[in-house]
C-alpha cells in the first residue's frame, strides 16, 4: 500500500518506496530509493507494525537500540543506515541486499550440500564475532535472515531490534513459531541476560536446517515448541542426511547443547572449527585420491610396453591434431616417439620455471598478504610465525607490523591456556602443579593471581601478576620465530596485559562516577541496555549510590557473566568482579538485603515528595525541582522490574510526580 509514495524529507532524505519484498513478524519490506543531497542510494526499508512499537517506551527504545546498531559496520552485516517515521508509523532503512535469503533458497532446494552450508556459516561467524565484540547480541538468526547474494557471499539482516516481547505482544502466540524455532532453552526460558551463546545455539539450528532440510523440532504452538527446546534431545542430523560427515554432526550438536556453557566459546571458535573440517574432510578425501591413482599406476605398468590410448590422445593434443576415429594406428612411431620427447622437454621446462618463479624471494610487502588474508585468529597466528621465520631479521615496516601483530596474538593465546588451565568463569578454579621446565614460583604467582581476580580481590591480583612479569624477562623482538623462547615469555606479555586491564578498571570506575553525576546534573542518563556493558555498570553504580547494594550485586554478577569470555571487556569484567564482592550480602542476610529495599524506596520517594511539597510553587528553585526528578528517575529506572507491591506503588507514584515536576 505504500509502494509509489515518496516518505521522509528532503533534508533528512527521502525515500520513494518502489516496490514490496517481503514481509516478517514486524512488518513489511520495502525496495526504495534514497535520495539525499543529491546522491541516491538503493535502501530497503521496513516499515514496523503499528501496534508493536504503540507506545512511547518502546518506541524510544527502538530508537536507542537502533543507535547503537548503526554502529555495527562489517562486511558480512546488513548496514542499517537509520529509522524514522512516516505518519507516527517507525521505519527501519538498511542496506538493500541483491540476493536471496536463505529460507527462500531451502525452500526451492528442500536442503543444501554440507560444503556450501559451512562456506556461508563461516561468514557468518565472521559476523557474529564482530558483533559479539561489541556486546551485541543478534537474538533473532534463522534462514530468513541470511542473505546470500550473487557471489555467494552471506549478508545478516536483523540485529534485535525488537525485543522478543514485543514481537510476542504484537503477533499473538502463533507467529512467533517461525522465530520460536531457532531460540535458544534460555531465550525460552525468558531470560534476562542472554549472551553470546544463545546466538549460538541459533546457529545450530540454522545449520540442522540447512543440512538436513528438516528443523530439529516441530511444535503446534511456540508454547510447546519452548518445551522441546529446553527438554527434547534432537534427531542427529547424520540420521537424515547420508555421508554427512560425522565432525559436521558433531559441531551442530554441540552448537545445540542446552546448556550455553557446553556450547563452543565463542563464534570465533566455532568458525576455526569449521575450517578444521574441511580440511579433515578434504584429507580424507586426498587419500582416496591417491588411492585410486596408485591403481592406475599398477595397472599400467603390468601392460605391455608401447602406448596406450591415453599416451596417443596426449601426443595428438600437443601436434594440435583433432582426434580422429579409429585412425590412431595410423600415425607413424617415428612421429610419435618425436613428439613425445619434445613434449616430455616442454613440459620439464615449464615445470623448471614455476620452480624458479616459486623460489624467487618475495618482497615482505608481498609475504604480508598470507598474513592479511588469514581469517581466524589461529590461523593469522601460524601465518605470522611463518612471515618472521622469513623475514624477522630484516629492517621492513611490515616486520614490526608482523612483530606487533605476533605479539598480541601470542599473548591472547597464552592467556587462554592459562584460563583453560586454570579454570575458566564457568569451572572450579583450580589448582595445576606446575609442569616440568616450568618455574614453580612464577606459575604459582600467575596462579594466585587469576584466582584473585576471580574473587574481585584486583589489589592482590595486581602485586601477584607484577610478581610473575617481573620473574620473566623480556625478550628481542628478532627472536620471536624462536618458539621455545616465546613460550616463557608470553607469560610476561600476559601479565603485563592484565595489569594494563587493572589499571583500566580504576580509571572506567572514574569516569563511570562522571558520567552519573554529569547525567544527574544535566538529566541525561544515559538509558538501560543490556548489551552495553557501561550501560549495567552505570545501572549496578546507581544502586550502590542509593543505597541497594544487594541489588546492584546481581547487576554486576550478570555483567561479569556476560563479560567473561570477551578478552576485549576484561575491564568491565574485572570492575563487575570487584564489585560483586563487595556487594553480595552475607550468607542468610538476603532477607534483610529485601526488607532495606522496601526501606530505601520508601525514603527516596518520601523525601522527593517532600521536597516537592516545599518547592513546587516556587518556579525559581528549579534546581530542587530538578532534584526531585531525578529522583523519581532513579525510582522508576531502577524498580520498575521489583514484583513487590509497596516497591511498584511507590515506582508509580514517580512516574506521577516526574511529570508533574516537569520544567515548563
Ligand atoms: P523475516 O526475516 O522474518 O522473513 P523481515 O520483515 O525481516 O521478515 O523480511 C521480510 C523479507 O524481506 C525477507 O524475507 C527478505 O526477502 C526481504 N528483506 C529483508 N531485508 C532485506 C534487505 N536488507 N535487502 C533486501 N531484502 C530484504
Ligand atoms: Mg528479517
Amino acid at each position: 500500500m505504500l509502494v509509489g509514495q515518496t516518505i521522509g524529507s528532503p533534508e533528512k532524505g527521502e525515500f520513494q518506496i518502489e516496490r514490496e519484498l517481503g514481509s516478517g513478524a514486524m512488518g513489511t519490506v520495502y525496495r526504495a530509493t534514497l535520495t539525499l543531497k543529491g546522491k541516491k542510494l538503493p535502501v530497503a526499508l521496513k516499515v514496523v507494525s503499528l501496534g508493536l512499537l504503540g507506545n512511547e517506551s518502546a518506541m524510544a527504545r527502538f530508537e536507542r537500540e537502533a543507535a547503537i546498531l548503526k554502529q555495527l559496520r562489517h562486511p558480512h552485516i546488513v548496514r542499517l543506515f537509520g529509522t524514522g517515521r512516516f505518519r507516527g508509523t517507525p521505519y527501519i532503512a538498511m542496506e538493500y541486499i541483491d540476493g536471496e535469503p536463505l529460507d527462500r533458497a531451502l525452500a526451492r532446494r528442500g536442503r543444501m550440500g554440507w560444503e556450501e552450508v559451512l562456506g556461508y556459516a563461516k561468514q557468518l561467524c565472521l559476523a557474529l564475532r564482530h558483533a559479539h565484540e561489541k556486546g551485541i547480541i543478534h537474538r533473532d538468526l534463522k534462514p530468513s535472515n541470511l542473505m546470500i547474494t550473487k557471489d555467494g557471499t552471506l549478508k545478516l539482516a536483523d540485529f534485535g531490534i525488537a525485543k522478543d516481547e514485543d514481537v510476542t505482544a504484537l503477533t499473538g502466540a502463533n507467529s512467533t513459531i517461525g522465530t520460536a524455532a531457532y531460540m535458544s532453552p534460555e531465550q525460552c526460558r525468558g531470560s534476562k541476560v542472554l549472551t553470546a551463546k544463545s546466538d549460538l545455539y541459533s546457529l545450530g539450528v540454522v545449520l540442522y536446517e540447512l543440512i538436513s532440510g528438516k528443523k530439529p523440532f516441530y511444535a503446534d504452538t511456540s508454547m510447546d515448541m519452548f518445551l522441546k527446546h529446553v527438554n527434547d534431545t534432537p534427531v542427529r542430523p547424520s540420521k537424515l542426511v547420508a555421508d554427512l560427515p560425522v565432525w559436521v554432526d558433531n559441531l551442530i550438536l554441540h552448537l545445540m547443547e542446552k546448556s550455553p556453557d557446553a556450547r563452543p566459546l565463542d563464534a570465533a571458535t566455532v568458525g576455526q572449527l569449521m575450517t578444521v573440517i574441511e580440511d579433515k574432510v578434504r584429507n580424507q578425501q586426498s587419500a582416496g585420491v591417491d588411492a585410486a591413482t596408485a591403481r592406475r599406476i599398477d595397472r599400467k605398468l603390468n601392460e605391455s610396453a608401447g602406448m596406450t590410448d591415453e599416451d596417443r590422445e596426449a601426443a595428438r593434443a600437443l601436434k594440435g591434431k583433432k582426434k580422429k576415429k579409429k585412425k590412431v594406428e595410423a600415425v607413424p612411431l617415428l612421429q610419435q616417439t618425436w613428439v613425445k620427447a619434445v613434449g616430455l622437454g616442454v613440459v620439464l621446462l615449464g615445470l623448471v620455471g614455476v620452480g624458479v618463479w616459486l623460489s624467487l624471494p618475495k618482497s615482505p610487502d608481498q609475504a604480508f598478504e598470507a598474513v592479511a588474508k588469514a581469517a581466524t585468529s589461529d590461523d593469522k597466528l601460524e601465518a605470522v610465525k611463518e612471515f618472521l621465520k622469513e623475514y624477522g631479521g630484516k629492517d621492513h615496516p611490515k616486520v614490526d607490523e608482523a612483530r606487533a601483530l605476533f605479539k598480541d596474538l601470542r599473548t591472547k593465546k597464552a592467556d587462554q591456556q592459562l584460563v583453560n588451565r586454570y579454570g575458566s568463569d564457568n569451572s572450579k578454579f583450580n589448582y595445576r602443579k606446575p609442569t616440568e621446565g616450568e618455574n614453580e614460583e612464577t606459575m604459582n604467582s600467575i596462579w594466585a593471581a587469576m584466582k584473585a581476580e576471580k574473587e574481585g580481590r584486583l589489589k592482590e591480583a595486581a602485586a601477584a601478576w607484577i610478581a610473575a612479569r617481573d620473574a620473566i624477562p623480556d625478550m628481542d623482538p628478532s627472536r620471536y620465530a624462536d618458539e621455545d623462547a616465546v613460550r616463557v615469555t608470553a607469560y610476561r606479555w600476559t601479565a603485563e596485559r592484565r595489569l594494563a586491564d587493572l589499571d583500566a578498571v580504576t580509571r572506567e570506575s572514574a569516569r563511570l562516577d562522571t558520567v552519573l553525576d554529569k547525567g544527574y546534573s544535566e538529566e541525561a542518563l544515559p538509558a538501560f541496555d543490556e548489551r552495553v556493558p557501561e550501560s549495567r555498570a552505570l545501572r549496578a553504580v546507581r544502586l550502590q549510590k542509593v543505597n541497594d547494594p544487594a541489588k546492584a550485586s546481581k547487576v554486576w554478577a550478570d555483567l561479569a557473566a556476560a563479560t567473561s569470555a570477551e578478552p576485549e571487556q576484561r575491564r568491565w569484567h574485572l570492575l563487575a568482579l570487584r564489585q560483586k564482592a563487595a556487594t553480595t550480602p552475607e550468607k542468610g542476610k538476603e532477607d534483610e538485603a529485601k526488607a532495606n529495599r522496601l526501606a530505601v524506596v520508601t525514603k527516596i520517594a518520601d523525601t522527593a515528595a517532600a521536597k516537592w511539597a516545599a518547592v513546587k510553587g516556587d518556579e525559581k528553585l528549579l534546581v530542587e525541582w530538578r532534584d526531585v526528578r531525578n529522583a523519581c528517575r532513579d525510582l522508576i529506572d531502577l524498580y520498575a522490574d521489583e514484583s513487590d507491591e509497596a516497591i511498584r506503588t511507590r515506582v508509580d507514584a514517580a512516574r506521577l510526580l516526574l511529570t508533574e515536576a516537569a520544567a515548563k
